[in-house]
C-alpha cells in the first residue's frame, strides 16, 4: 500500500466530464489499496474569469479580497469531484485549504506556506476515505483566506506529500510529462524520462509553467519524490530526481535539457547616467520600494569618468509603474537622464547541468541567433543557464532553432 498525493491542474477537471474521468482514476488507485490525497485547481479559465471580473469592477483590486474571489474557483471542484467519487461508490471528504490547515504568511496573492496540520487528514485517510483538497489556497494566522501564486495548486499538492511524508506527489496535467521545451510551441520537442531539481528550477523560474517554482523548491528541499504525469492517457511521465540519482551509465550527460522562454517581462533603459558610485542603487531602491522585482541587470561600461547606460527588466505588469517611478523619483534625484522602455520582448533561456563543464555554449547560442537574423539585446549566465533578451515577435523562432542547433530534435535523439 502506497500513499499518493495527486494533483489535477484546471484542464483535467475543465468540465463535469473531466472531473468524472479524474474520479474514476482515483477509484482506480484505491481499488488497488493505496490512499490517495487528491489536490484540485479551478476549472481552466476559472481563474482567469474571476480576475477579470475584479478588474472591470476596481482597476486596483486590494490583494486580500482577490484572494477571497479567485479561491472560489477551488472550492467548486472539490465537492465536484467529491460527489463524483461518492458516485462510484467511494468516501471522500473535500476541504478548503483553511479547512485542511494550510497555514501560510498573510502575503495576500502570494503566499508561502508555514506549516500543514495532517492529523484530520489521517484519520480520514486510515477510515479509507479519500481526501480531497482546494489547491493554491491558505490561510493565514488571522484567519484571512491567502493565496500561493498563480500555478500554486502545484505547491500545494507537494507541500501535503511533504507533511504527509507521501510515497510520490504526481502532478496530472494536459501534457504528459516535462518536455525539451513547450510542446505546444515546438513539435519536436520530447519528453524527459527524468530531469534533476536543478534544472527544473530554472526552467520553471525562467518561463516554463509546467510546475510552479515553489512546488519545485518544496520537492527538492524535502525529498518528496515527484512526477508529471497526463491526465488524459497513462505512460510513465517525468520523475523530477535529485542530481546524484541519475542513473549515471545511463547515457553521457547531454549539454542541453530543456530550453524555457518568457513573453511576462519589459526592459527599461536609462540613458546617460553617471558613471559614480551609488548610482545602481539609487535607480533599483526606489523600485524595491514600491515592491517590483528585477530580473536581469546591464551596465554598459563608461569611457573612462564619464555617462552609461542602465538597463534592467521587470514582469510586464510592473512596467508602467516602474517607468513612472523613474520618471518622477530616479531621474529627477540623478539630476537628469532619459528613459527608453520597451514591453514587446522575450527572454529565451538554455539550461543544463552538462553546460557546467563545457565552454561554447553561449558562443553557439549566439551564432545560431545570428544565423536567424535574431538581435540579442541582453544576456545573463548562471552555472547552469544561459538567457538572451530579444524582440518578441522572434521568440519562437529562437527557441526552434536552438532546439534543432543542440540537438534535442525528436528525430535526433531517436536516432542515436
Ligand atoms: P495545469 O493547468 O495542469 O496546471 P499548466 O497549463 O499550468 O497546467 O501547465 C502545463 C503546460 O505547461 C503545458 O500545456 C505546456 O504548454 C506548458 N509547458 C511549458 N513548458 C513546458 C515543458 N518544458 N514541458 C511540458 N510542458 C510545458
Ligand atoms: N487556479 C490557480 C491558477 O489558475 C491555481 C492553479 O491552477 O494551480 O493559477
Ligand atoms: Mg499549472
Amino acid at each position: 500500500m502506497a500513499l499518493y498525493v495527486q494533483k489535477f491542474g484546471g484542464t483535467s477537471v475543465g468540465s463535469v466530464e473531466r472531473i468524472k474521468v479524474v474520479a474514476e482514476k482515483v477509484k482506480g488507485f484505491r481499488d488497488a489499496g493505496h490512499q490517495v490525497v487528491v489536490v484540485v485547481s479551478a476549472m481552466s479559465g476559472e481563474t482567469n474569469r474571476l480576475i477579470a471580473m475584479a478588474n472591470e469592477i476596481n482597476d486596483e483590486p486590494t490583494p486580500r479580497e482577490m484572494d477571497m474571489l479567485v479561491s472560489t474557483g477551488e472550492q467548486v471542484t472539490i465537492s465536484l469531484l467529491a460527489l463524483a467519487l461518492h458516485k462510484l461508490g467511494v468516501p471522500a471528504t473535500s476541504y478548503t485549504g483553511s479547512q485542511v490547515g494550510i497555514l501560510t504568511d498573510s502575503a495576500h496573492t502570494k503566499a508561502r506556506i508555514q506549516r500543514i496540520e495532517t492529523d484530520e487528514m489521517r484519520d480520514d485517510l486510515d477510515e479509507g476515505k479519500v481526501v480531497v483538497v482546494a489547491g493554491f489556497q491558505g490561510v493565514d494566522e488571522e484567519g484571512n483566506i491567502t493565496t500561493l501564486g498563480r500555478g500554486g495548486s502545484d505547491t500545494t499538492g507537494v507541500a501535503l506529500a511533504a507533511a504527509l511524508g507521501a510515497d510520490e506527489c504526481q502532478i496530472y496535467t494536459d501534457v504528459d510529462g516535462v518536455y525539451t521545451t513547450d510542446p505546444r510551441v515546438c513539435s519536436k520537442a520530447q519528453r524527459l524520462d527524468t530531469i534533476t531539481v536543478e534544472e527544473m528550477l530554472e526552467l520553471a523560474s525562467l518561463g516554463s509553467k509546467v510546475l510552479q517554482i515553489r512546488s519545485v523548491e518544496f520537492a527538492g528541499k524535502y525529498n518528496v519524490p515527484l512526477r508529471v504525469l497526463s491526465s488524459f492517457q497513462d505512460g510513465p511521465g517525468t520523475l523530477i530526481v535529485a542530481e546524484s540519482d541519475q542513473d549515471e551509465d545511463s547515457m553521457e550527460e547531454p549539454l542541453i535539457s530543456g530550453i524555457a522562454f518568457t513573453a511576462s517581462e519589459a526592459k527599461l533603459t536609462l540613458l546617460h547616467t553617471p558613471d559614480v558610485p551609488g548610482v545602481a542603487s539609487r535607480i533599483l531602491g526606489p523600485i524595491a520600494d514600491a515592491n517590483i522585482e528585477v530580473d536581469m541587470i546591464v551596465q554598459n561600461v563608461a569611457p573612462a569618468g564619464d555617462y552609461t547606460d542602465f538597463t534592467f527588466t521587470v514582469a510586464k505588469g510592473d512596467y508602467k509603474k516602474t517607468l513612472k517611478i523613474i520618471e518622477d523619483q530616479v531621474i529627477p534625484d540623478l539630476g537628469g537622464g532619459e528613459v527608453n522602455g520597451d514591453d514587446n520582448i522575450a527572454k529565451v533561456s538554455l539550461v543544463g547541468v552538462g553546460m557546467r563543464s563545457h565552454a561554447g555554449v553561449a558562443s553557439k547560442m549566439f551564432r545560431v541567433l545570428a544565423d536567424e537574423n535574431i538581435n540579442i539585446r541582453m544576456v545573463s549566465t548562471s552555472e547552469i543557464k544561459i538567457s538572451v533578451v530579444i524582440d518578441e515577435k522572434q521568440m519562437e523562432l529562437a527557441v526552434r532553432a536552438l532546439h534543432t542547433a543542440f540537438g534535442l530534435d525528436k528525430s535526433d535523439i531517436e536516432s542515436e
